[in-house]
């Protein structure tokens, strides 16, 4: 009942507020009468409910899922890609060069057997918290952008060089998206929104809405700690819509709250891969850009 009504106190108030904003404007009579003609919410009326209609995905499928991988770790390459190329599935995985440079041999062929790679910066600086960052003084509060410019092309360097491949992807360490504390804070999206063609953050509440994502802050959903059933869940939960749903996880092997269970992604994978579930499973540069042509084409 509380409830109800503060709804409704809500709703009065907008209309209030729709009000003054037409009487403080005090347009001359003709403008008045176009201004009622366009602007009145009874003309609204026609227009189609939110949203539209469906997005298109390939095959009909009514969500795009994306497997993605962060940190490149020594049992993503052990585990993960043969999984993967058992089922013939592309992942992301935003590597960092220190784990890289113990596998590399192992990263190179997962590279050139066309799992993406992304980029996730050299120092994989995130919030000082981490204490282990704020110790060398690289916690996100005390740097600014020119060392997060420089740190990412460092590590965009050390993977052309050592995997052959150029990073179009990238992920924020921990997620977080600025440098700086306090008034001071600076966002550093637009400076990854130069350099690559999406970005994704991480431990996010829902999915991407294809006709309004911002590709420079993509949503990522936790895969690590879950079994195959809360997984099913995570993705039943945003079947009413059409958004795509990019899964994030770390280490690879038996579940725990930094590591996405092997089974579950195989059976994952399996049901994903069963058209009559309707996914479109592929990585996220695939998914990027079949979005962007559909919202260039309508
Ligand atoms: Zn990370």
């Amino acid at each position: 009942m509380l409830l109800a009504k503060s709804r409704y106190c809500g709703l009065f108030l907008v209309f209030m507020g729709w009000q003054q904003a037409v009487a403080t404007e005090k347009p001359a009579a003709d403008q008045e009468s176009q201004l009622h003609a366009t602007a009145h919410p009874a003309a609204d009326s026609a227009r189609p409910s939110y949203p539209a209609k469906p997005f298109v995905y390939p095959n009909g499928a009514r969500n795009a899922v994306s497997l993605t991988f962060d940190d490149g770790l020594a049992s993503q390459v052990q585990f993960a890609v043969p999984m993967l190329e058992k089922y013939q599935v592309k992942a992301t995985f935003y590597v960092l060069p220190f784990h890289v440079s113990q596998q590399v041999k192992a990263w190179r062929e997962a590279a050139q057997a066309g799992q993406e790679i992304g980029n996730h910066t050299n120092a994989h600086t995130c919030t000082g918290n981490f204490h282990w960052l704020r110790k060398s003084n690289q916690g996100l509060e005390q740097v600014d952008l020119d060392f997060i410019r420089s740190d990412i092309e460092r590590s965009q360097q050390y993977i052309q060089r050592t995997l052959g491949v150029t990073p179009k992807q990238f992920a924020f360490p921990c997620g977080n998206t600025f440098v700086g504390r306090g008034r001071q804070t600076q966002s550093y999206v637009p400076l990854v929104a130069d350099m690559f063609e999406t970005a994704r953050t991480w431990n996010d509440e829902t999915g991407n809405d294809p006709r309004y994502a911002d590709f420079a802050q993509l949503t990522g959903l936790r895969m690590d700690g879950l079994s195959f059933n809360e997984l099913r869940e995570l993705l039943e939960n945003e079947r009413e819509t059409d958004k795509w749903l990019v899964l994030a996880g770390h280490e690879v092997g038996s579940r725990g709250v930094m590591t996405t269970d092997l089974k579950a992604l195989e059976q994952l994978i399996q049901y994903l891969q069963d058209p009559k579930n309707g996914y479109w499973l592929a990585p996220v540069g695939e998914v990027s850009s079949y979005i962007k042509q559909q919202r260039a084409d309508n």
